[in-house]
């Protein structure tokens, strides 16, 4: 392949990943994907976006199969144990996994990383189904940073993009969000707040045009229930369209104002 590209960036994980064992996800950090399989909450929204966008495009983004998105520890254990093994092969390629050295059973085998290390275990990476096809690839270069993911390995690794952004999705995911009914934030990340009704009473009604600490305080809110808003304290088009399609998902009319109902849905 003749292609060249270099796009690689660091993986930022989401907060909520903080503490867990790779491989060891929670179900309620996991949802399932376009195509198969599953991903990190935040990594599916972005790789739903970026599917959908490949599509108007004509170009079909699938995961190579579903262990090819978020791999628990046992199975990436088994898959490893099916490539590697403790006994030296000359001039085999290895992996250290539990101190030691693993030999890869074939060359025509493909490499695998050691359980626990690899970020298809934080359910961040997906490996694409037949990602060298020169017109998917092409599409691939010109668009994953678009949708918050990049390669780890260049060029020998094409299929494997990892979604490293975080809990900041960039613009094209974050409209994708917005315009689908927002993302169900896990209830870890999301308490319930019994006071959300008093506290509500005590907020401004907002409208567009306005600014100040109280927009910002509703857009760092939308923000937490998956309804991304930059929390600037403008309430602007951006934020009217985040609190319609809040609304909307609340069963709130979605007149676009932050009024009593929406403060609460927002509290809550
Ligand atoms: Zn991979």
């Amino acid at each position: 392949m003749s292609v060249k590209w270099n796009i690689i960036a660091p993986v930022r994980k989401p907060a909520d990943l903080e503490g867990v064992a790779p491989g060891k996800l929670p179900e309620k950090l996991l949802k399932p994907v376009k195509g198969g399989g599953k991903l990190h909450w935040r990594a599916a929204s972005a790789w739903d976006a970026m599917v959908e966008a490949a599509k108007i495009d004509g170009i079909e983004l699938k995961p190579t199969s579903s262990g090819d998105t978020y791999r628990s520890y046992e199975s990436q254990l088994m898959a490893f144990r099916q490539r590697y093994q403790k006994e030296p092969i000359a001039g085999a390629s290895t992996r250290t996994f539990e101190g030691i050295k693993w030999y890869k059973k074939s060359p025509s085998l493909a490499s695998l990383a050691a359980p626990g290390t690899s970020q298809h275990n934080s359910g961040l990476a997906v490996d694409i189904h037949t990602a060298s096809e020169p017109k998917r690839l092409e599409w691939l270069i010109a668009n994953v940073r678009k949708f918050g993911f990049s390669w780890e390995v260049v060029p020998e690794e094409p299929w494997h993009l990892r979604y490293t952004e975080g809990d900041n999705p960039p613009p094209a995911v974050v409209d994708y969000i917005n315009a689908n009914g927002g993302v169900s934030v896990p209830s870890a990340v999301v308490a319930p707040n019994p006071n959300a009704k008093q506290q509500a009473q005590t907020k401004p009604i907002l409208v567009k045009d306005y600014n100040g600490r109280a927009v910002k305080e509703a857009q760092s809110l939308l923000t937490k229930h998956g309804f991304q808003s930059k929390p600037d304290g403008d309430f602007g088009l951006k934020t009217q369209a985040a609190v319609k399609a809040f609304q909307l998902s609340r069963g709130i009319d979605p007149s676009g104002d932050v009024d009593l109902l929406t403060w609460e849905a927002l509290l809550s």
